[in-house]
């Protein structure tokens, strides 16, 4: 069974696209000069994310100009970045596959880069971001949950928010069967490679447009992160649960021995509150972690599917030729 060259791709390079209309013509010219230089097969598999803009059309412009290269999967609606990422896995055929952000802030003359160390053997390339050009404020956060990731799960890397990377087909094969309904991507990459690498890249402000994520997708997406790959923030909550218990035994044995020797104290009522108020706040904490970890077991037993394709652009596969 022997393909036609263009329609076995060496390389496939993933693209979730969410109202991006100014920045796409930019990128697929820039990312086109970049692949047309590696002089290898290659193809581009993005997906439209429910974009309510000209996106879907100017992605129909790029197919136009190259279908053998070009494909498109369009989603019904709005099923988030990485939804759309896996989408566009199932579709991809390269051995390498490369994802990018559509809003220009990876560079894509920095894909050699990656592809470089695939050859070197490495299964999985990661990146950081060199100088990243993000608000103070998305950057600080961000250290603080590289931070937490490393040290409640075993995934490490340097820069877990950088979408720049290089999968090999059996980490995306895997990644495809998974079925997992909310995931980190690199995460869960990051668990399936063999051989592991990271490279630095450089890091671009936004083209066009507003970053997609506001504060509430933000924390949803980290509670992925962590939940998703560890049970360290239950058994801190039991470990912590443990500790109050303890004290709180030994408060209440000094306060009998006092109220015995000294007899009642009314003092301190407020201090008491004090105390109070904050242990309720940690069960409300706690009570929102074991929800996190039951919502994912809903979403994991229920049968609903992880996103539904309105259509999928491309040239016909001919299996047979
Ligand atoms: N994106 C998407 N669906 C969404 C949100 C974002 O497909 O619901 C895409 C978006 O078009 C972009 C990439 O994911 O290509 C990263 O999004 P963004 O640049 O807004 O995230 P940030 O860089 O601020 O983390
Ligand atoms: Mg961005």
């Amino acid at each position: 069974m022997t393909r036609k060259k263009h329609l076995c791709p060496e390389i496939s390079v993933v693209i979730p696209v969410y109202n991006e209309a100014e920045n796409l013509l930019p990128l697929y010219e820039r990312l086109t000069t970049s692949l047309d230089a590696l002089n290898r097969p290659y193809e581009i598999v993005f997906t439209n994310d429910g974009s309510k803009d000209e996106s879907l059309n100017i992605l129909k412009g790029f197919y136009q100009e190259r279908p053998t290269q070009v494909r498109i999967v369009d989603f019904h609606g709005n099923y988030g970045q990485h939804m759309a990422i896996i989408a566009a896995f199932e579709k991809s055929r390269g051995d390498v596959v490369i994802t990018l952000d559509a809003d220009l802030q990876n560079p894509p003359e920095e894909i050699f880069k990656l592809l470089e160390k695939i050859k070197e053997g490495y299964d999985y390339v990661g990146s950081y971001r060199a100088h990243r050009q993000d608000t103070f404020f998305r950057t600080y956060v961000s250290k603080l949950i590289n931070w937490f990731r490393e040290t409640t799960t075993n995934i490490h890397m340097k820069d877990q928010g950088c979408m720049l990377r290089a999968y090999s087909r059996h980490i995306i094969n895997q990644i495809v069967k998974s079925n997992e309904k909310s995931v980190f991507i690199p995460a869960l990459a990051y668990t399936l490679a063999l051989n592991p690498t990271e490279v630095e890249v450089k890091h671009c402000s936004r083209s066009a447009g507003k970053s997609k994520y506001n504060l509430y997708s933000l924390v949803r997406l980290n509670f992925d992160l962590i939940t998703g790959f560890s049970l360290v923030p239950l058994q801190m909550f039991t470990l912590f649960g443990m500790i109050v218990s303890a004290l709180s035994g030994i408060l209440v044995a000094y306060l009998l021995s006092r109220r015995i020797i000294l007899g009642p104290e009314v003092e301190g009522v407020f201090t008491l509150f004090a105390i109070l108020f904050f242990l309720v706040s940690v069960v409300i904490m706690g009570i929102g972690i074991v929800g996190e970890y039951v919502g994912r077991i809903f979403q994991s037993l229920n049968q609903r599917p992880r996103f539904v394709i309105k259509e999928t652009i491309e040239e016909e596969i001919n299996d047979k030729s």
